[in-house]
């Protein structure tokens, strides 16, 4: 999983330096100086606000070469070949997939009934397939990735527009009650002006989903939370940043500490009341984010390390018994 090559060298693109999007001067820490796909890939975390981003990175030119040639391959669906039969269930009433077992329930509520729903980055289309049925929404779904847009089209029989989130808002003249971005917003290359256009687009009482990976605690390991494609990464604290300078305000964040970070917005002048503040705490001190984040680095350095001491000494198989014991031991997920 760790080892996908791309078609083009991405790091041989013209890159550009980029602003803190919320402090916009530069007082940059450096996390990590590689990446996923195993790559040059420099993270920093603002000391001012800390929020963690790619700088320098690829231009937006760049960017778009990448989601159109080379997302599918990076990302590899294929590779995991239970994911795709997953989502391929969607269709099956009976069958509970992860987004209606896990997402669904979270958004269900907020969702209106025969509303208008924007779905960003909607993937193999499984989230509007499932809002449609549930709640009878019309809606626009955004996906520039052509392996997704087939998949969505032949498996479940939506249309998506293959375009990115900033030209479809360039031309949009509809408002939408839901705005639904499941793994997106750490994509985007400009989140805060993409956010603020957003809320312009939002009905008063309009709820936008945001699901990220959780930059407090990430579930995964760091040569994965690091990718080329994840140009931002969140923390409760600087999610709510971000509401508050597009003037939107959380009204949920849902396992603050877990993977997902999962948050609901509205409108600052919306009748919902702002999520509870002390669940927007983590990640508010960046001298922590940055310990947290180094520590687990180490941790996974010294992991893959001993994995490969312990497969030259007792083989594949000694390895994961090996393995089994020290992970009873210390706890560890993965
Ligand atoms: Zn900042």
């Amino acid at each position: 999983m760790l080892t996908t090559t791309l078609d083009k060298d991405y790091q041989d693109m013209p890159h550009e330096s980029v602003p803190c999007p919320l402090c916009d001067v530069p007082n940059d820490y450096v996390l990590a100086k590689r990446g996923y796909p195993d790559v040059p890939l420099i993270n920093v975390l603002c000391r001012t606000c800390g929020l963690i981003r790619i700088n320098p990175r690829m231009t937006a030119e760049g960017y778009e070469q990448f989601y159109q040639d080379d997302f599918f391959t990076y990302l590899n669906p294929y590779s995991r070949p239970a994911y795709i039969e997953e989502i391929e269930r969607t269709t099956d009433d009976t069958y509970e997939t992860p987004s209606k077992r896990l997402i669904l329930p979270y958004i269900r509520d907020y969702v209106k009934e025969n509303g208008n729903v924007l779905d960003v980055g909607a993937g193999f289309g499984q989230m509007v397939y499932i809002l449609r049925k549930e709640k009878n929404v019309s809606f626009v779904g955004l996906e520039p990735d052509p392996g997704s847009r087939s998949v969505a089209k032949e498996k479940m029989g939506i249309d998506l527009l293959p375009i990115m989130v900033e030209e479809f808002l360039d031309t949009n003249t509809q408002t939408f009650d839901f705005i639904f971005m499941e793994q997106v917003f750490e994509h985007l290359l400009t989140p805060l002006a993409t956010l603020k256009r957003l809320a312009n687009v939002l009905a008063p009482e309009g709820v936008i989903y945001i699901g990220v990976p959780n930059g407090y605690d990430p579930q995964v390991p760091m040569a994965l939370f690091y990718q080329l494609a994840h140009t931002y990464n969140y923390t409760p604290a600087t999610l709510k940043k971000f509401a508050d300078a597009a003037g939107l305000k959380i009204i949920s964040i849902r396992d603050p500490l877990g993977n997902p970070l999962e948050a609901l917005l509205a409108r600052k002048d919306s009748s919902y009341p702002e999520e509870d503040a002390s669940r927007m705490v983590a990640g508010s001190d960046w001298k922590d984010v940055a310990r947290r984040l180094t520590r687990k680095q180490r941790i996974n350095t010294l992991r893959s390390f001993g994995k490969k001491v312990l497969t030259g000494v007792f083989g594949n198989t000694g390895k994961e018994r090996v393995r089994r014991v020290i992970d009873s031991l210390i706890r560890y997920r993965y």
